[in-house]
């Protein structure tokens, strides 16, 4: 028999249990057709930078799969019966996809293919969504005792190797859509053999130190490999099996960090609304600003001129390389939500329109982290303070010097505060276009008046 593997975010060969699935259900005489489908409805939207960086993943896919991938365009629902026809498979393989719009398209591709099934083998995560539960069954609201839960519940060993497989070469492709130029955006390497070369050199060089390093954005103290499991080039479980044995701090510290992804996953698996909705409800009525005033300040913010360097430098980055370092998200979404008073929605659109790891549910939950309206176990309204987050964690004004030229030249000591500079705000360099104790004042304000009801 000839079986369809239909790869979405899972753009790999190896430990790959959808891969291994559609071997082995097309037997050793049978072949799989690998395919990839253009679907306007996510590639639209997706953004230059993911839309370019998806585009050379499938190129790397395809030279690995020796030319065999087959491209095509359109609804799936549409295209894979299509597909299944022309080649007569006998089933088509796929990683479950646990988002809103994933499950629902998989519901009508399985629909549409009547007696050929749609097989779900693994998922992008270590656990799946939804199986991780409190013991009386319900999902967990708060990260912590997910993580425990998570830990016990543990996870299966890599998938074997894909030997063996017959791939079908000679079915027709689409032309796949035109590369977006990104300019002067510079993106890391696409494909399985450019991710897994990065966690080697990560695994080898920078995490001994990643518990001390992740918090430094001046410094290359994270693996960056986000957009790499973000289109799946390589799995989660890939990792954690890499580094089982040593139970060091910073293993476990960047577990848990993995851990954080499954987390956020599981959430919107439970409740898809909360992509756009606030899961605490009662924090719907804050106020926000609008008119000719906000949206100049909104504009100084995406541009990366709002006069606060650590601000500047995490918008800049985000413009330049399509990724911002962790620490430095969570003080940019601070500022847009608590200092220049925007709704989260608003952030986290314009996120998903630049970051090349642009993921939906890591996305929209750490906005509604940092705005407070989320999965937050703390009580109180927490406000980012860009000057001391930028004195903290990048003391010696490393990350803003290489993100904002026009403060290259001042001393560490003022780098995060340039209008305490001897000579004044260097020339180029904007005033703050806020002050941040009066507009904290103002949202803890408007936080306690929503409280009160
Ligand atoms: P590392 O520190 O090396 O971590 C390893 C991996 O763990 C990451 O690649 C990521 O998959 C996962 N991870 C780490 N931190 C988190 C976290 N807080 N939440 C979920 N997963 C995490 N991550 C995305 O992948 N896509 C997004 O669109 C995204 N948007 C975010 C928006 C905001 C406002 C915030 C505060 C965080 C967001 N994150 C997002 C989480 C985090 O910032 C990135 O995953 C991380 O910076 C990626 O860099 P890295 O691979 O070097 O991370």
């Amino acid at each position: 028999p000839t079986t369809l593997l239909w790869f979405r975010r899972d753009l790999r060969l190896h430990d790959h249990p959808a891969l291994l699935a559609a071997r082995d259900a097309a037997g050793p005489e049978g072949d799989v057709v690998p395919v990839f489908v253009f679907d306007d409805r996510l590639y639209g939207p997706s953004g230059e930078p993911r839309r370019r960086f998806l585009l050379d993943c499938l190129t790397a896919l395809d030279a690995d799969l020796d030319g065999a991938l087959v491209l095509r365009s359109g609804d799936p629902a549409e295209v894979l019966p299509g597909l299944a026809w022309e080649v007569a498979a006998s089933s088509v393989h796929v990683s479950a996809d646990t988002g809103p719009y994933g499950r629902r398209r998989d519901d009508a591709v399985e629909q549409a293919l009547g007696d050929v099934p749609l097989v779900r083998t693994g998922s992008p995560y270590l656990v799946t969504p939804g199986r991780v539960t409190t013991r009386t069954g319900t999902p967990f609201q708060v990260f912590s005792p997910f993580a425990r839960a998570w830990r016990e519940h543990g996870w299966r060993a890599p998938a074997g190797s894909p030997d063996g497989v017959r791939w079908r070469t000679g079915v027709r492709s689409d032309a796949p859509p035109p590369a977006p130029d990104l300019g002067d955006v510079v993106l890391p390497p696409a494909g399985e053999q450019a991710a897994l070369a990065a966690w080697a050199q990560f695994r080898d060089e920078r995490l001994s130190g990643y518990d001390e390093g992740r918090n430094t954005p001046g410094t290359n103290g994270t693996s960056r490999l986000s957009p790499y499991l973000k289109y799946g080039c390589l799995h989660p479980r890939t990792l954690v099996a890499d580094l089982a044995g040593e139970p060091t701090e910073a293993v476990r510290r960047y577990t848990d960090e993995l851990a954080w992804r499954d987390f956020y996953a599981d959430v919107l698996w439970h409740r898809p609304e909360s992509a756009r909705e606030y899961l605490k409800p009662e924090l719907q009525g804050m106020g926000y600003d609008s008119g000719p005033d906000a949206e100049a300040l909104v504009r100084a913010w995406e541009t990366g001129r709002t006069g606060f360097p650590i601000v500047d430098a995490g918008m800049r980055q985000l413009l330049g390389e399509a990724y911002v370092h962790n620490r430095v998200r969570m003080i940019v979404a601070s500022f847009l939500v608590k200092d220049l008073h925007q709704e989260w929605t608003r952030g986290a659109r314009y996120f998903m329109q630049h970051l090349v790891d642009g993921d939906l549910a890591s996305n929209q939950h750490g906005w509604q982290w940092v705005a407070g309206t989320g999965t937050d176990a703390s009580p109180y309204y927490r406000v980012f303070n860009p000057i001391t987050q930028g004195k903290k964690f990048d003391p010696d004004g490393a990350y803003v010097k290489r993100w904002v030229p026009e403060l290259r030249d001042l001393d560490p000591k003022h780098v995060h505060e340039p209008w305490t500079a001897p000579g004044g705000i260097p020339a180029g360099y904007p005033e703050p276009v806020v002050d941040h104790a009066h507009e904290r004042q103002v949202s803890l304000d408007r936080y306690a008046r929503v409280r009160a009801g």
